[in-house]
């Protein structure tokens, strides 16, 4: 803990630094307190805004020399706590750093400032005639600095991977200033092991990413979608097999929604829902494809699977319009959420075909051992990626300690991880020995000692691990 002097000189040395952009912690807006998990925040120091490299950089000097805890921020929409404000921190906000300094489209790679929204990423890459594969619902606020520290996934890992494989190249600060610049631009670079992947899903606690060398797609000319009732997983399964060799791998989003995700949008449409809520479950498929791609190709895949009988109900979307709208859909959870908040949200893997059968454990665990909450499943099919959301929940209470104790002793047994994409954060830090070997903690633990040896960048978070009681 600081003293009260220290702390003054802390914050004038911070203010000197600055030039303007940073506000005392009693007057953080809550917005700065909290990202999108119920993690209870605590009190910062203050809340710093710099415009540029050179300031992260002599912030991140200044907190070190005084051992003041940084907290990095994107766009808060992070679902592990891993951005939430903890007691006399410095809030490290990265909005500033915003903008797309350079696009080559010979090299399909675009360099950007850590701040740009992933919205603003993938407008600025198809307004030249290329494609940004990230794609999640955060996107309007979510920053790629975030995306990069979560290594997040989203909805089309299953053809372009995740946040890791679209990155060339980084500019990222350590703990006690240095900058370390990686922006590569070179598809090969093997001049010894690569320090990039270090700092990709590391959520804030090795270093506070800046800037970034970003991968582009070529450009997509047309994207088929449907909405599918399917009569079981192995029939998602079977048809996920049957699209992907007839179309030479173009299934670019494999989403699958069990009926409670259906049901409660009822409530929330203005209109029907497209197909019946009674189907076991239902999955939004989409192809992409090139100027050449054939204007049937996804109904020829989808009439030859309802021949097999591995679809009960189809809408093929003939509009972007309509694609939009089935994709509004799956996109429609924040609002499910809501109406059964607070909540538990889990963003388990397990192997692919076993996808099914975790879902099917997990709701009949829940219903066994939890009869009054509500439970929605979702997920990335094609990722191994099942999203539970269960509640109403006491944050940090004993009933959602029990429901995360049921779901991960499940995917422990199912050989999973307990985060697909959403990462550690404070909110599973107690979890993680489920799900990396003693042996990897420790490492873990070394490689943070030497990185950062006051342990300033994001205490609480990911690596500073406690057992799993
Ligand atoms: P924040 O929440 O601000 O921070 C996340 C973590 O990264 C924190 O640990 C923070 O300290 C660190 N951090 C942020 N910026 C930097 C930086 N520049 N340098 C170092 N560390 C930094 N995630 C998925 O993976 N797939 C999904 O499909 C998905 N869907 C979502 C849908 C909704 C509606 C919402 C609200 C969230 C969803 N998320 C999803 C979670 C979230 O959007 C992602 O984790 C996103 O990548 C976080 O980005 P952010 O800028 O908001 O980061
Ligand atoms: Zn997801």
């Amino acid at each position: 803990m600081l003293t009260d002097q220290q702390r003054d000189a802390l914050l004038a040395d911070l203010a000197d630094a600055l030039a303007g952009g940073i506000t005392p912690g009693e007057e953080v807006s809550a917005a700065a307190l909290r990202d999108w998990s119920p993690e209870t925040a605590g009190r910062p120091l203050a809340h710093v805004r710099p415009r540029t490299t050179e300031e992260v950089s002599a912030i991140l000097r200044i907190c070190n020399a005084a051992g003041c805890p940084v907290v990095p921020q994107g766009g808060m929409t992070g679902l592990a706590g891993g951005a939430t404000a903890s007691d006399g921190a410095v809030l490290l906000s990265l909005a500033r750093l915003s903008g797309v300094e350079k696009l080559d489209t010979d090299g399909a790679l675009m360099v950007v400032g850590a701040g740009t929204t992933l919205d603003a990423v993938q407008t600025a890459a198809a307004e030249a005639g290329l494609f940004f594969a990230l794609d999640l619902g955060a996107r309007g606020s979510c920053q790629i600095g975030g995306n990069i520290s979560t290594n997040a996934g989203g909805n089309r890992v299953l053809k372009y991977g995740m946040m890791r494989d679209l990155v060339l190249g980084l500019e990222v600060v350590l703990a006690d200033g240095t900058v370390l610049t990686m922006m590569n631009e070179c598809p090969k670079n093997n001049a010894g092991p690569d320090l990039k992947p270090l700092f990709i899903g590391s959520e804030g606690t090795l270093g506070v990413i800046t800037r970034a060398v970003l991968k582009l797609h070529p450009g997509v000319a047309r994207a088929d979608v449907a909405l599918l009732a399917v009569p079981s997983f192995e029939a998602a399964l079977a048809i996920l097999r049957l699209g992907q060799a007839q179309s030479a791998g173009a299934i670019s989003a494999f989403e699958a929604m069990w009926p409670e995700f259906l049901r409660g949008l009822a409530p929330h449409m203005s209109r029907p829902l497209p197909l019946p809520e009674d189907a076991p479950l239902y999955i939004l498929i989409e192809m992409q494809g090139g100027a050449l791609a054939s204007d049937d190709a996804l109904a020829e895949i989808l009439a030859a699977a309802m021949e097999d009988g591995l679809i009960l109900d189809a809408v093929l979307a003939t509009t972007q319009r309509d694609a939009d709208d089935l994709w509004r859909l799956r996109d429609m959870i924040a609002e499910l959420q809501r109406d059964i908040e607070p909540v538990v949200n889990f963003d388990v893997s397990v192997p692919v075909a076993r996808i099914g059968e975790a879902a099917e454990r997990i709701r009949s665990g829940l219903a066994k051992g939890f009869p009054d909450k509500e439970a929605i499943f979702f997920g990335h099919v094609g990722d191994g990626n099942l999203h539970v959301v269960a509640g109403p929940v006491t944050p940090g209470g004993s009933d959602e300690r029990e429901i995360e104790r049921c779901v991960y002793e499940i995917v422990r047994t199912l050989s999973g991880s307990i985060s697909a994409e959403h990462g550690i954060g404070m909110h599973k830090l107690r979890w993680l020995p489920y799900s990396r070997t003693p042996q990897e903690l420790a490492l873990l633990r070394q490689l943070k000692r030497s990185m950062d040896p006051k342990g300033i960048l994001n205490p609480g978070k990911v690596i500073e691990i406690a057992g799993a009681d």
